[in-house]
């Protein structure tokens, strides 16, 4: 007898659009490096997304700093 069920949700990032574009591991997450930025020269991911181990709200929000951040510098340099 099965006394109940707990579905577990938010797993497999919805990437799936980013094929053939920028680099995923095998279950879909955006590779990025230690500044948030993807193969791509330019374009920065964060979050649940992406590689970056534990999934949790307060890292996520840390991420997305960092990855403006990153943006930012990116295109003050591309300016100068
Ligand atoms: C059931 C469950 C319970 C959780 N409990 C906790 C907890 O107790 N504490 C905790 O810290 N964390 C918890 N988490 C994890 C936490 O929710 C995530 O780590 C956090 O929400 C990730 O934030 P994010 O902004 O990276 O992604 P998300 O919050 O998933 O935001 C991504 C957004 O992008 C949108 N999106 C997706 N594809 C596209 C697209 N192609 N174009 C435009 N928009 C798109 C989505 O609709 C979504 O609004 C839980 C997660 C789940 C699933």
């Amino acid at each position: 007898m099965v006394a109940g069920t707990f579905v577990q949700i938010g797993l497999l990032p919805n990437t799936h659009w980013l094929d053939g574009v920028i680099a995923r591991n095998v279950i879909g997450e955006i590779k990025v490096d230690e500044k948030g930025e993807t193969n791509i020269k330019g374009i920065f991911a964060a979050g649940d997304c992406t590689t970056v181990p534990y999934k949790q709200i307060i890292i996520s929000a840390g991420d997305g700093a960092k990855a403006s951040l990153s943006a930012s510098h990116y295109l003050m340099n591309v300016m100068e």
